[in-house]
């Protein structure tokens, strides 16, 4: 597994907030946008001056990085122990989180839940949860917003705010669910079929990573033995995560 080096994929957002922001502060958590933006390429136009997490998720309600916002409910920013050990980085929100503004409450949250509880991982201290992308990109059929993925500039341009919760939480550990976040921060050569399930070590976000299935794909997958292989190979690789992060209190 190659090392990932600071390049224009992956250099980091330095910790400062934004000082040509296009937003004032507005007490502690709040901010109010100054002027009317259309899509600027990246988020980092859109940071608050200060940098903490209530910041971070107030600015990100008015990102117009890339066109994702036009057609999305809101913004879904990341949530989860403020210091946790552990983030899991999914792709974008479904359709139940975009409704609900939350991450990972959907069919999808469901699954990773159960699964965090049978290996042992406390979601409410030990996890943050959060995506590579913050609007849900859909196609509408019929009544139905069908999951769109994401473009290579839209996960370029939300890149900003990930990189801003990896900075605030400081997790122990990153866990990639899926090839959208896996290529947002181990490259776009990466492939989660050929490094699954690896604790990578020499990498900037992170001292261990990981890479594995999105739980929405385990939901997806026609096959039941194909379906049933890879649930087992998710359980395996929350319970190598589990291990990682028990190394720390001992
Ligand atoms: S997807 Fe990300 S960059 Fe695009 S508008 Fe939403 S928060 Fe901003």
């Amino acid at each position: 597994m190659p090392r990932t080096t600071r390049t224009a994929t992956t250099r980091r957002t330095s910790h400062r907030g934004n000082e040509g922001s296009l937003f004032k502060p507005q007490g502690d958590d709040e901010v109010v946008p100054l002027q009317a933006s259309k899509n600027t390429g990246s988020a980092r136009d859109f940071f608050p001056q200060r940098i903490s997490l209530p910041q971070l998720r107030a600015a990100a309600k008015y990102c117009r990085g890339c066109d994702l916002y036009c057609n999305a409910t809101q913004t879904v920013f990341g949530e989860g122990a403020a210091r946790a050990p552990v983030m899991f980085v999914g792709e974008q929100p479904g359709d139940q989180e975009d409704r609900a503004g939350k991450p990972f409450v959907g069919p999808s949250g469901q699954l990773l839940d159960a699964v965090l509880e049978e290996v042992g991982i406390d979601r409410k201290h030990d996890v943050f949860v959060t995506n590579a992308v913050k609007h849900f990109k859909f196609e509408p059929r019929g009544k139905r917003r069908v999951h769109s993925k994401p473009s290579a500039r839209e996960v370029a341009a939300c890149r900003p705010w990930l990189e801003a919760e990896i900075d605030v939480v400081k997790p122990k550990m990153i866990v990639c669910l899926g090839a959208t976040a896996a290529q947002s921060l181990l490259g776009s050569a990466f492939r989660v079929t050929k490094h699954r399930g690896e604790v990578i070590e020499d990498q900037p976000w992170a001292p261990w990573m990981l890479a594995t299935y999105h739980p929405s794909a385990l939901l997806r997958m026609p096959d039941e033995a194909m379906k049933e292989r890879a649930r087992a190979e998710f359980r395996d690789d929350m319970k190598k995560v589990a291990r990682q992060i028990g190394q720390l209190s001992r």
